[in-house]
């Protein structure tokens, strides 16, 4: 076979919100890069999963996420006409503060962003070989009609499920039962004013009894319908068993996904005043939101979470209820007040790995710590660091393990991140001011 060569700095793997942040930050540092996209454009499960409301970059009144993520959620409201939540004041419920985005311009915007960082992107295109060599890694993969031989120093595994970690044969842990999966939809061509509220419950208790709907179409069984309805069902129905680690795993979870969107609809169809319900938008596929989790060289646990531990390595803030999903839907569990997490350097490293790293919901971290970080704020700020990292390793010939962290907030902090750091507190009250006064 084949194969067209390239050599670079920085490999990242998965452009979703950690890896697309990820390689915007090390081309910025000056490192050539190259971006594998296993699909058709940036984002991962905020564009293509339809998850376009990134959250949180605020806590208690105050910024805690910047960075590149927030200068391309800011420039996608800006060029939608969107609008910003008021973030002075802490909202009753916690997604408030989430930012509605439009989902194909903010995958437009991070791909000119890569574009004019230096990013070289490979959409379509997989690893297929992953093996380590004594300047870094060798990884093979494939396309459509190409096969591709690409050296780099540094490697960065932003797949989500942490595919590459899997591998080259490192741990990764995995729960016997996953949180359900969601294909995000919105129905329309109804009024759901001139509804019969008792009508539509009874006929979807019958519909729940008789088989046309199934446990999961309506992510919270005990529900009200007329409130699915009110919100045309966005975010609000659950696959179960939904995985996207393997291709054969995640057309079985777009298939359920589709097929709960159809039985939804019929039966949607079938409510007096519903005769012309229509599907207004549906994704492309059923977004994921729990796979494998790296065993890192340190395991943010959900007491660390909930008692904002300050860790030595902090890297990112991470702010966000405690929100496992299940077969009875999801009971959100808010941080108490003042309370915002940290994410450590090493939560990022692999245990025993050199010249690799992590960012994105499979950072290392228990389970229910674990259901908060994943989120997309955490995630991006999670790929900056990373992206620093990688590039502050790449360019001092070491491994991301042996850098110094002084050196890597200081870096974080040019690039308009907020770092959380008690000894850097002065330097990030600045930074917080400069940004909030920007805004
Ligand atoms: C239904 C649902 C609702 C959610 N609600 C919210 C919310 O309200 N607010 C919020 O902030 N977060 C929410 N989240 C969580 C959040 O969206 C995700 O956890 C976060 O986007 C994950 O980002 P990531 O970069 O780690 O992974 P992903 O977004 O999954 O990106 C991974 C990327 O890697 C690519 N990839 C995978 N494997 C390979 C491979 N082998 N080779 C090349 N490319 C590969 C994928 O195509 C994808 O683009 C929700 C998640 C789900 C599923």
């Amino acid at each position: 076979m084949k194969y067209l060569k390239d050599d670079v700095d920085v490999l990242v793997i998965g452009g979703g919100a950690a890896g697309t942040i990820a390689a915007i930050q090390s081309a910025r540092l000056g490192q050539r890069i190259a971006l594998l996209e296993s699909g058709s454009q940036l984002g991962g499960v905020t564009t293509t999963g339809g998850v376009s409301f990134p959250g949180l970059f605020h806590a208690w009144g105050r910024q805690i996420v910047a960075g590149i993520g927030w200068e391309l959620v800011t420039k996608a409201v800006a060029l939608d006409s969107g609008q910003m939540p008021d973030f002075s004041v802490p909202p009753l419920r916690h997604w408030w503060h989430q930012i509605r985005i439009n989902g194909p311009v903010y995958a437009a915007l991070a791909e000119e962003t890569c574009l004019q960082s230096g990013v070289e992107l490979h959409y379509y295109e997989i690893p297929t070989e992953v093996s380590e060599n004594k300047n870094g890694w060798r990884v093979k993969t494939v396309g459509k009609g190409i096969s591709r031989l690409i050296t780099t120093k540094q490697l960065i595994d932003c797949t989500g499920g942490a595919d590459i970690v899997g591998a080259i044969g490192l741990l990764r842990l995995r729960e016997e039962e996953t949180q359900p999966g969601t294909l995000i939809f919105r129905l329309a061509g109804y009024d759901v004013e001139s509804l019969d509220e008792g009508i539509v419950q009874a006929n979807f208790i019958a519909a729940m009894e008789d088989g046309r709907l199934q446990h999961g179409d309506i992510s919270n069984p005990q529900g009200r319908f007329i409130n699915f309805l009110g919100s045309g069902g966005e975010n609000a129905q659950h696959v179960f068993g939904a995985d996207s680690s393997t291709s054969d795993r995640h057309t079985k979870t777009n298939i359920a996904g589709r097929q709960s969107l159809l039985r939804i609809l019929r039966f949607v169809r079938s409510l007096p005043g519903c005769e012309n319900a229509c599907v207004m938008k549906a994704q492309a596929e059923t977004a994921v939101r729990e796979t494998y989790r790296i065993v890192g060289e340190e395991e943010i646990s959900y007491q660390d979470y909930i008692s904002g531990r300050i860790f030595d390595d902090a890297v990112s803030y991470s702010f966000y209820p405690i929100d496992l999903h299940d077969r009875d839907g999801v009971k959100p569990q808010p941080l108490a007040e003042g309370i915002v997490a940290t994410v450590p350097l090493r939560a990022l490293i692999p245990k025993g790995s050199t010249n690799l790293l992590v960012a994105g919901r499979s950072v290392s971290s228990d389970r229910l710590a674990n259901s908060a970080l994943r989120v997309q704020a955490s995630s991006m700020a999670m790929g900056q660091a990373a992206g620093a990292a990688a590039a502050l390793s790449a360019s001092q010939e070491t491994t991301p393990s042996q850098i110094q962290i002084a050196e890597l907030r200081e870096l974080l902090l040019q690039h308009q991140a907020i770092v959380p750091i008690p000894e850097v507190t002065e330097i990030s009250e600045h930074r917080i001011n400069a940004i909030n006064q920007c805004n």
